[in-house]
């Protein structure tokens, strides 16, 4: 099954065009942001609106099929943030300098490490859209 373009652009405007877990915008981003499947494919997921959301390539290609992640603070493993079931606020927040995003709960801190959302790279990127006042989105100040 495929998902079309209609409903494509239904999950971009939902997520208003922002990575569901670092929240980078599609006009930062040089590649299409992609539909990622918040319970994968090979999990069982679904191509259905309620399993999709938008997710930035960086993002997207460390969560890849994973539907759960470690929480270093216990050892455990957590499910994902599921960026359309739960509030970002709720999980994350930013670090002193408006660029690193720190898990305040296991369900974060899991899926920052999954992801790799704060290794070097986009890190870096991200401290540089602070400077010009590009990131992150006030409404997650
Ligand atoms: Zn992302």
């Amino acid at each position: 099954m495929t998902i079309s373009e209609r409903l494509r652009q239904t999950i971009r405007e939902q997520a208003k065009y922002r990575c569901g877990y670092c929240l980078m915008h599609q006009r930062h981003v040089y590649a299409p942001m992609e539909i990622d499947h918040l319970n994968p494919r090979s999990h069982g997921g679904s191509d259905d609106e309620e399993n999709l959301w938008l997710a930035c390539p960086f993002c997207n290609i460390y969560k890849s099929n994973l539907a759960d992640g470690v929480d270093d603070a216990t050892g455990e493993r957590i499910p994902l943030f599921n960026p359309r079931r739960q509030r970002w606020l709720d999980h994350f927040k930013f670090g002193i300098d408006r660029a690193e995003i720190i898990g305040i709960t296991p369900c974060g801190r899991a899926t920052l490490k999954a992801l790799r959302i704060n290794d070097v790279d986009p890190l870096e990127y991200r401290r540089l859209l602070v400077k010009f006042s590009e990131y992150p989105p006030k409404e997650y100040l």
